[in-house]
């Protein structure tokens, strides 16, 4: 038997996922050192993973085969539970009222809003659930209308004044994990994009992809014996920014191997200024973004 159980611990960590039977959303979850016990005993596990407002039970083997799935509905309503507020105040906060709620994760962020009433934070957030992942709504709430903007159940961004269609459009675009919107300051700097434009050209759209993905873009110095040159050329395409571009087009800097937010904290600029000197040593062949490996997030745990 301890036998058996050394080799089920190689199991620890590994991912088993699978799709809730009720409402198709999959389920990802580690396997613990307890599930080893349990399947070192009987050959099977089961384990409870919620799923909005029911729960999931999902039986696996030692081959990580789910051998049945269950679903019942929780005994509390998920609303009862508190919501928790985000405030991080960021420099350029836009002149917009953007509130980001987050449905799986019980919070909301009022880092870029004017409303910030607690009844109203609680109304908002009751709807959000509702309409997330549905792409664009119109809702009142609490007497004011409300556009609600998501593309993903766990992201939604509520617009409570008057706003421009290109501002929605700019918020439509964000589909990638929620751990990453959690930053004020890039979201307002994307905002900022939305905020500035009648509408948003492809070369605006480009930007705001590697805006949001920024954290797992890698820099490649790819032809160091360009910087020379390049540094010429560009201190005169992107005007009036001689100092940003001599920080940026540094061989040292470049060749460093970091992300594009790591640059820009390194040099401490945006990243919105990085990417804009970045793409023009992009066109012109010096350096290479390349997407880091996928992060595999867990949506749920047990
Ligand atoms: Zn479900």
């Amino acid at each position: 038997m301890s036998e058996a159980m050394s080799d089920l611990r190689e199991l620890v960590g590994s991912i088993l996922m699978t799709k809730c039977p009720r409402c198709g959303r999959t389920l990802i979850y580690r396997v613990t050192e307890r599930d080893c016990e349990e399947l070192s005993r009987g050959g099977i596990c089961t384990v409870a993973l919620p799923c909005g407002d029911h729960v999931v039970l999902v039986c696996f083997d030692r081959d990580l085969n789910v051998r049945g799935t269950y679903v019942y509905r929780l005994a509390a309503p998920p609303e009862r539970k508190r919501i928790r507020v985000i405030d991080q105040k960021p420099p350029r906060r836009p002149n917009a009222d953007i509130i980001v709620i987050y449905p799986e994760l019980m919070t909301v962020d009022v880092s870029l809003a004017i409303s910030r009433g607690r009844d109203f934070l609680r109304e908002l957030f009751k709807r959000a659930v509702e309409v997330a992942g549905k792409g664009v709504k119109i809702v009142t709430v609490l007497e004011k209308p409300v556009v609600f903007v998501s593309s993903s159940p766990s992201v939604v961004f509520a617009l409570v004044h008057p706003h421009k269609q290109t501002l929605v459009e700019t918020l439509s675009l964000f589909t990638m994990p929620t751990s990453r919107v959690f930053k004020a300051n890039l979201l307002a700097e994307v905002i900022n994009i939305g905020m500035s434009r009648e509408s948003l050209t492809l070369k605006d759209r480009e930007l705001i992809s590697k805006l949001i993905s920024a954290d797992n873009l890698k820099v490649e110095l790819v032809s160091p014996s360009l910087l020379p040159l390049a540094r010429h050329v560009l201190s005169l395409a992107i005007k009036g920014r001689r100092d940003l571009v001599k920080k940026i087009v540094n061989q040292d800097v470049l060749s460093a191997g970091l992300t594009v937010t790591e640059l820009a904290s390194l040099l401490d600029v945006s990243v919105r200024e990085v990417l804009e000197v970045l793409r023009e040593l992009e066109k012109r062949g010096i350096v290479r973004l390349e997407p880091l490996g996928e992060e595999n997030e867990p949506l749920q745990v047990a």
